[in-house]
């Protein structure tokens, strides 16, 4: 079997903290931000998208600020959205109908909660889109490859999934071999985390007060990272 970029991505990402296909993932995103910025601002299917899904959410739309030299680009597809929300509420008037109006279209929604159905996005965000497809693509390397003992070797090492890429992948893996080797290692690496944790609950009991820690010590940063991805 030829052996995809996404095996020697998935082996560096092990090497940081936390968990590798969150890491990867992470790294694709400001990988499409910065693309989108450069070479999609002035596509009518970037502007397309950009209204059908109201800008991008929450969070993709938060880490542009991090392009800050990409004001221009940034302020353009914003004003595609914007432009979008304005019309839909030109177009749906938020004002509560007449009683009589209301009678007459039998319809029971209001207007302004016509206006927010309206309002909501009518796609997903594009960078969650694309993220969706490469976190199937990192997790079909963790099936075709845990048996490489490179592979298998820099997995042991890292800190594991984290609990929503775990899920995922006991959803996703098709290779009962590779499963199975994925939730032993796992387990290990959870079960280790579990110890630090406990060492680090116990060292903070007023009796050691004072005492330095070991590789507990950031132990619950990477709880919180382990459990609900970073
Ligand atoms: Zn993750
Ligand atoms: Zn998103």
């Amino acid at each position: 079997m030829s052996v995809p970029f996404s095996y020697y991505d998935f082996i560096e990402a092990c090497a940081e903290p936390g968990c590798p296909v969150c890491t990867l993932l992470q790294r694709d995103a400001r990988r499409f931000l910065d693309s989108l910025l450069y070479e999609y601002v002035n596509s009518p299917s970037t502007h397309a998208a950009f209204r059908a899904s109201r800008a991008l959410c929450k969070t993709h739309n938060g880490q542009l600020t991090q392009f800050g030299e990409q004001v221009l680009g940034i302020a353009i597809l914003q004003a595609a959205a914007l432009d979008e929300v304005l019309n839909i509420i030109a177009a749906n008037p938020a004002q509560p109908q007449s009683g009589l109006s209301r009678w007459l279209s039998g319809g029971s929604k209001n207007g302004p909660s016509v206006l927010a159905d309206r309002l909501e996005p009518e796609q997903p965000c594009m960078v969650c889109q694309s993220l969706d497809e490469a976190e199937k693509r990192y997790l079909q390397t963790i099936n075709d490859h845990l048996a490489d003992a490179r592979f298998e070797g820099a997995f042991r090492s890292s800190a594991g999934l984290c609990l929503p890429h775990f899920r995922s992948a006991l959803r996703q893996l098709a290779d009962p071999a590779a499963l199975e080797r994925l939730v032993a290692i796992q387990i290990g690496i959870w079960q280790k985390l579990k110890a630090e944790l406990d060492s680090f609950i116990v060292q903070h009991d007023y009796r050691y007060a004072g005492k330095p820690m070991g590789a507990e010590r950031d132990s619950w940063q990477r709880a919180i990272s382990s459990l609900a991805g970073k």
